[in-house]
């Protein structure tokens, strides 16, 4: 089975307020990105990596990958606007003799074996896709702009998800064909369960926390 993983690390990320892209914040003493792209290089899962970068920091990427070692990294492209244009520029750099996609947010700098390992055991027993997720623990309120209480969201059943996620291939290039661009789909799974793909949802992992401000940046910083 050969395994393909998409690293986008496109993200602007403006509520950082740094003066680069949040793929290259800060993490400890290295940038964000070199944690993602070693941890995925380790994996015995994972037989090669395209790496999305954000427009005009392919080249500082590319060599951070180097710098690492990481020998898998078969491509680098520049992403697109929104994260799932990021996902469509890695995946046109994906052969067609892979069997599995697993694309993951750099953002989750913490990705594991054991994550990665369970996104990818329910495709071999014929799921079109598999995604870590955490059972949510706060009562949900939908609220509007003035800050009323519109609705109390059913919080049995709700899962938060996280990524890495993974697909069987041909289910993958199916759902984001140009012709199943699902507008409202906010991660990958979403888009393989518009165009009527089965997506399970396997345990995730805390630490996969998603980076978005400083204080994020800190959080995972204690952690490694
Ligand atoms: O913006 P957000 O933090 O939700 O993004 C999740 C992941 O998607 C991040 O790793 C980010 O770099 C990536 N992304 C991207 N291209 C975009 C927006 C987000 O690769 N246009």
């Amino acid at each position: 089975m050969s395994v393909w993983a998409i690293l986008v690390a496109a993200g602007r990320g403006e509520r950082l307020g740094l003066d680069r892209p949040k793929a290259f914040a800060n993490l400890g003493d290295e940038p964000l990105l070199a944690e993602p792209l070693r941890r995925l290089e380790a994996c015995p899962w994972i037989d090669a990596i395209v790496l999305v970068a954000p427009p005009g920091w392919e080249e500082p990427a590319i060599l951070l990958a180097e710098e690492e070692g990481c020998g898998k990294v078969r491509a680098c492209v520049a992403g697109g606007e929104e994260r799932s244009d990021s996902v469509r520029a890695g995946l046109a750099e994906v052969p067609e003799e892979a069997l599995v996609i697993l694309v993951h947010d750099a953002a989750r700098p913490l990705v594991s074996d054991d994550v990665v390992e369970r996104v990818l055991a329910p495709l071999s027993e014929g799921w079109d896709g598999a995604v870590p997720g955490l059972p949510v623990g706060d009562t949900l309120k939908r609220v509007g702009a003035d800050g009323s209480v519109e609705e109390t969201v059913e919080r049995d059943r709700l899962w938060a998800v996280q990524t890495p996620q993974a697909f069987a291939a041909a289910a993958f290039r199916r759902a984001l064909s140009p012709s199943n661009t699902v507008l409202q789909a906010t991660d990958c799974a979403g888009h393989v369960e518009a165009a009527g793909g089965r997506v399970k949802v396997v345990e995730g992992d805390p630490r996969l926390l998603k980076v978005t401000t400083a204080a994020d940046l800190d959080r995972v910083a204690s952690w490694l």
